[in-house]
């Protein structure tokens, strides 16, 4: 198991949604032709906002990460990695800290 932290904005995410987006669906492009003019769109974004990346693909998947615990996006994760890959947000870990430290005193 590794235990990490990440700082992505919804910005960030959505600067680098064409490219993961092309990572994930490449293969299908030929098969999915919608998931190719997405990418199309997404590659010709300018500005990119994470609003109009959202647009695009649908809904916001691609510009934000959620907690596990509260489902909301945060610019600071923890990430604990296993067999699957948990995102907790700083201010739910701060909660979990409260917990230990009411139980340690
Ligand atoms: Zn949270």
């Amino acid at each position: 198991m590794k235990i990490y932290t990440q700082h992505k904005t919804r910005q960030d995410l959505a600067e680098s949604a064409a490219e993961r987006w092309f990572k994930q669906y490449a293969e299908d492009f030929d098969e999915w032709p919608d998931k190719k003019e997405k990418y199309e769109k997404l590659k010709a974004l300018n500005p990119i906002t994470p609003e109009r990346v959202n647009e695009i693909i649908d809904n916001d998947s691609w510009t934000t990460y959620k907690c596990e615990k509260c489902r909301k996006h945060s610019d600071l994760m923890i990430i604990i990695e296993s067999d699957y890959l948990y995102r907790i947000c700083a201010s739910c870990i701060e909660k979990i800290n409260r917990l230990i430290k009411r139980k340690q005193k």
